[in-house]
């Protein structure tokens, strides 16, 4: 299987902190990774390094064989080969909708109007947002923003896409409409990497879940595998606090 991305002995520290220890991950192309693991072992910190809006200290990220550039040019293309959806929606709050999908294509794909916008309606309709597409962000439940947020994203038509807890700020209600159209593209191919806690999605769409603790990788294994025999202290723990 051809590798889309590799992390090579990287090693973060903040201060005293070492956040990233010693990660060595190659995920394939359309891999759907969960990471999962207790509030401050370095799940955001890894999906931030992987399109470098973290540094790391040591070891290497490569992309599509690539390793990631520092600056300039590079990384902007780097920035929008590799989709992120954070808790917080982050669309821009004074443009439309449409505006908020048609940005991107247009300033840094270099789109013709026209076209990002059919682009956009298609990707607005697959999540299920095509008749909001002239209101303002505020104008939507949180919900219908985080589609819009994703559907933003894939307007760049991503490589490989990150969720760092996409659902964690949503109402209960809300947290299945965002997830279903993650699954959706799960099964559709996308590379993904989803720092989520919901069981659900992780049974339903992942191949892979990484139990991280510590800024370590402690158990790498299959979803089945790893909800009914975790091997670590750490996992057994965790585990037994959020099921
Ligand atoms: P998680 O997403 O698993 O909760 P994070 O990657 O956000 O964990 O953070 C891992 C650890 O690094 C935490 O202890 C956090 O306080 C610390 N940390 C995160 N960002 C910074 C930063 N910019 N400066 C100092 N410490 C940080
Ligand atoms: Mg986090």
């Amino acid at each position: 299987m051809q590798p889309l991305v590799e992390l090579d002995h990287v090693n973060k520290h903040y201060g005293e902190l070492h956040v990233l220890n010693d990660i060595d991950i190659t995920i394939p192309k359309g891999q759907v990774v969960v990471v999962i693991g207790p509030s401050g072992s370095g799940k955001s910190t890894f999906c931030r390094a992987i399109n470098r809006l973290e540094t790391i200290d040591s070891g290497e990220i490569r992309i599509d064989g690539t390793p990631l550039p520092k600056e300039g040019k590079e990384l902007a293309q780097l920035r929008a080969d590799v989709g992120m959806v954070f808790q917080s929606f982050n669309l821009f709050s004074h443009k439309s909708i449409l505006e908020n999908v048609t940005l991107g294509p247009i300033k840094v794909r270099g789109k013709k109007r026209k076209e990002a916008e059919e682009q956009a309606m298609t990707l607005l309709d697959r999540v299920g947002i095509g008749n909001q597409a002239h209101k303002m962000p505020a104008q939507l439940s949180g919900g219908q923003q985080q589609r819009v947020a994703i559907a933003r994203s894939l307007a760049m038509e991503p490589k490989l896409m990150l969720f760092d807890e996409p659902t964690s700020a949503l109402d209960p209600e809300m947290i299945t409409e965002v997830l279903d159209v993650m699954v959706e593209l799960a099964h559709g191919g996308m590379t993904m990497v989803v720092v989520t806690h919901e069981m659900g999605f992780a049974r339903k769409a992942a191949e892979r879940v990484l139990f991280m603790a510590d800024g370590k990788v402690m158990e790498d294994s299959t979803p089945e595998e790893f909800f009914s025999n975790p091997k670590t202290p750490r996992a057994k723990d965790f585990l037994s606090k959020i099921l």
